[in-house]
């Protein structure tokens, strides 16, 4: 009788168990076909190979999406992050008439999200994804870059800058607020979609000496101290507010640093932050995740959940634009 046991289970193992795991283990091992051709290429670096390969643009734009969106996120935001993706290529690919990537004579553009866009391929994807959720968030992607194919945002007739971030908080920023170009399709605009965003507030608390040795390694000639912090009044107060409330200005004792400088200094996710100063501590809080110009991503979400097409949502966070072919360029 357990010889008879010991049988079956073989047989079992044999015929279905093997084959199954060999199956499981091939597809996950095994990238899906390339997602798309297209008639253009980029060249694009590739930091952690330094190397440059020649990518066809929807495939690049694919890699693009999954790298700086959420694949779980709606999709008409998937597909606005798709256009604005493509955009950005075609802002800085040379057959388009764009410069290239200034740090990489030879490429388009590069991987590095602080200088160019985000890229994954699709060996990355899998282990960012793992095995359950690989094939869903795969096909999630590869149909918003389908529907959306060819699709670029112009200004009149000119290809934009199609600057985005994850969080406003409520208002996104004018351009010119945050770096000296002024642009008229980014410009300041309500938000009221972005509400469900994991990053729409944090709060960081500092010693006062750690919030003194920050300042201090931002600019050495701050001259506020520890104890000053802990006195009666502090001399730190915030000197101008954008209209969309986040901070332009500081001032610390007798210096102004940028709002920007100070979220660098002290790595707050935005400028909009409110300090509490106390005997003990300083308190930093801050509303929304990034410089805020652009299209707000989880704002980008919301409004997918609210019905708005890809379309509406881009010419929504890039104002007086249109979305046109680049095909017919
Ligand atoms: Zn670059
Ligand atoms: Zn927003």
């Amino acid at each position: 009788m357990r010889a008879l046991l010991r049988f079956g289970v073989f047989i079992a193992l044999i015929l279905v168990i093997i084959p199954a795991l060999i199956v499981s283990i091939w597809g996950w091992l095994t990238p899906p076909p390339s997602i798309l051709d297209s008639p253009y290429e980029v060249a694009v670096y590739i930091t952690s190979t330094s190397q440059v390969l020649m990518i066809p643009l929807e495939e690049y734009v694919a890699g693009v999406v999954a790298a700086e969106m959420p694949a779980s996120f709606s999709t008409a935001a998937l597909e606005a992050q798709a256009i604005a993706a493509r955009t950005y290529a075609a802002h800085r690919a040379s057959k388009f008439g764009g410069a290239g990537c200034s740090q990489h004579s030879l490429a388009d553009i590069c991987d590095d999200p602080a200088h160019c866009q985000a890229f994954l391929p699709l060996e990355a994807l899998q282990l960012k994804w793992g095995l359950v959720s690989f094939n869903e968030y795969h096909t999630r992607i590869r149909r918003a870059v389908e529907s959306t194919v060819g699709q670029i945002i112009t200004h009149r007739g000119q290809v934009i800058d199609p600057i985005f971030h994850s969080t406003c908080g409520g208002q996104t920023e004018d351009a010119n607020k945050v770096w000296s170009n002024y642009f008229s399709y980014l410009i300041r605009v309500e938000c009221n979609f972005c509400s469900h965003s994991n990053r729409l507030t944090e709060t960081k608390t500092f010693s006062h000496a750690d919030f003194v040795a920050a300042l201090k390694k931002q600019d050495s000639t701050i001259l506020v101290t520890a104890q000053q912090l802990a006195g009666k009044s502090p001399p730190v107060e915030v000197k101008t507010r954008s209209e969309s409330g986040r901070v332009l200005e500081m001032m610390l004792g007798s210096k102004t640093l940028k709002g920007t400088e100070l979220r660098s200094a002290l790595g707050l996710n935005s400028t909009n932050f409110a300090l509490e100063i106390s005997s003990s501590e300083v308190r930093v809080t801050t509303t929304g995740y990034g410089h805020g110009v652009g299209l707000c991503q989880y704002g980008a979400d919301g409004m997918a959940k609210a019905g708005y097409d890809s379309r509406k949502i881009l010419q929504y966070y890039y104002q007086g634009v249109q979305i046109t072919s680049l095909s017919g360029r």
